[in-house]
């Protein structure tokens, strides 16, 4: 029996799981606490039976993100490099400003998009990133560094719409008031511009009432960097995209030409 990814699970769906193993419901918050706490083994739920880890621990899996290397810079900055279960590696960066910390972390090793300007992109794919990978960076980058962080950027290795379904489950788990309880209005999303993901995000926004996916759709359309993507899309796709359904945040182009005058206005 092949084991789940606990760590990647909603608290609805950890709800079902422990319901489906005839523990307790309350088990499930617990369980999720913990997770969300950023602990590697079941043993360390220590406040749950040994029964009830072992039970665990048969079905379920916590995939690891272990700090192989850090650099810090003289303004304090730091770049981690981790390295995963399956042995691959992928980087964060944590930056301390006036009004906190903020990370910028990957959501997926290697990258398809092969952007001219970036390294990544020339390194090739491999595969994407689980949600509890994503949260994994900012639970070691905290442990590391002994501190709370307060923003979000998801920008680092890999397009973060082309993982678009483990990226939207990391969302919700990173948001969530029992766990790291990251508004979303403190959270931004780059892409070089997947133009039916963008159409999909102010879908998602239109017919959800919750709250945080319109506040997601907010600062992710209206924050997205756009980059003149080539054969893929463009701008003239990409930014009508980016206004369905939300304001019109700060757009910026990271490549050269310039915007139409109604695009730059904030
Ligand atoms: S999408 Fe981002 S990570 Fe991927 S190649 Fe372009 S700039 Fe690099």
């Amino acid at each position: 029996m092949e084991k789940l990814d606990i760590k990647s699970m909603t608290m609805d769906v950890l709800k079902k799981e422990i319901s489906l193993l005839k523990l307790p419901k309350f088990r499930a918050m617990q369980v999720f606490r913990w997770l969300q706490r950023g602990v590697t083994h079941f043993d360390e739920m220590t406040d749950l039976s040994k029964e009830t880890r072992a039970q665990l621990e048969k079905h379920y899996w916590i995939p690891s993100v272990k700090v192989v290397q850090k650099r810090t810079s003289k303004d304090g900055t730091v770049k981690f490099l981790f390295r995963l279960f399956d042995g691959e590696y992928v980087e964060a960066v944590l930056m301390r400003y006036h009004y906190g910390i903020s990370i910028c972390i990957s959501t997926q090793v290697g990258c398809k998009m092969n952007c001219s300007f970036c390294a990544t992109g020339k390194s090739g794919f491999s595969r994407d990133l689980l949600p509890s990978e994503m949260l994994g960076q900012i639970q070691a980058a905290q442990a590391e560094e002994a501190v709370r962080v307060s923003n979000i950027v998801l920008m680092g290795m890999g397009e973060p719409l082309d993982n678009y379904e483990n990226v939207l489950r990391f969302l919700e788990l990173v948001s969530h008031p029992d766990g790291m309880n990251i508004g979303m209005r403190h959270i931004s999303l780059s892409t070089c511009g997947i133009v039916d993901k963008i159409y999909a995000l102010a879908e998602k926004s239109r017919q959800t009432s919750r709250k945080w996916l319109k506040a997601y759709a907010q600062r992710a359309y209206g924050r997205a960097l756009c980059v003149l993507w080539q054969d893929r899309g463009t701008l003239s796709h990409t930014l009508p995209g980016a206004c369905l359904g939300c304001r019109l945040g700060r757009v910026r182009t990271i490549a050269t030409g310039n915007l139409p005058r109604p695009w730059t206005a904030q």
